[in-house]
């Protein structure tokens, strides 16, 4: 299969508080041939959430219909809603070029793995545990159950980092945002992509 003028496939996941939403804005701010792909979900917005910017917000039975026409190319449920990237703008934005950004979570990122190989999958850890709990707790969006569920949750987690390509420590964000932008340049200077390009492998 040819790759040539494809653009790159980046998924990053990480426990819940180990700050990849704060790295992946700020990323997006920095790399212009870099686009995110917006998912869709059947969890409520939070205040100051924004449909199409933030999430598309569908109901169950959107959720089902998007399913069964093969419109993600993965879905989980994650804490109990539904959460799916849509097929037609990846394939569209990778098809004339750019690069683009997932940010979802292991089960998702597990099975784009198994359909995208030449993806480049990066797990962000938080510095500890402690900080990762008090960033879940800082952040106020939710109840002090789903706190409780959420760290339970990342210790599972953190396990999964070796079935990914890199990983980063979020220990401060400059960093771990220099950190990512360098491995998308180093992934797209690989030899063995230009191969793909020139052989037709
Ligand atoms: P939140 O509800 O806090 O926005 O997200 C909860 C979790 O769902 C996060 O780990 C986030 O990365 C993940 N997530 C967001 N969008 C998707 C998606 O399209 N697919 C999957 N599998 N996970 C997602």
């Amino acid at each position: 299969m040819s790759i040539a003028g494809e653009g790159l496939l980046v998924v990053v996941s990480g426990p819940s508080g180990a700050g990849k939403g704060t790295i992946c804005k700020r990323l997006l701010e920095t790399k212009e041939d870099l686009v995110v792909s917006v998912s869709n979900t059947t969890r409520l917005p939070r205040e100051g959430e924004v449909h199409s910017k933030n999430y598309f917000f569908i109901s169950r039975d959107e959720f089902q219909d998007m399913i069964k026409k093969d419109g993600f190319i993965e879905y989980a449920q994650v804490y109990g809603n539904y959460y799916g990237t849509p097929r037609k703008f990846v394939e569209e934005n990778i098809q004339q070029g750019r690069d683009v950004l997932l940010e979802i979570d292991i089960q998702g990122a597990l099975q784009v793995k198994e359909k995208y190989k030449e993806g480049v999958f990066v797990f962000i850890l938080p510095p500890s545990m402690e900080e990762l709990k008090s960033r879940i707790t800082k952040r106020g969006t939710e109840n002090e159950k789903e706190i409780l569920h959420r760290f339970e949750s990342a210790y599972r987690e953190i396990n999964y980092v070796s079935r990914y390509n890199y990983f980063i420590i979020n220990d401060r964000v400059d960093t771990a945002v220099d950190k990512l932008s360098s491995i998308i340049t180093a992934e797209k200077c690989r030899v063995d992509r230009f191969k793909m390009k020139l052989i037709g492998q």
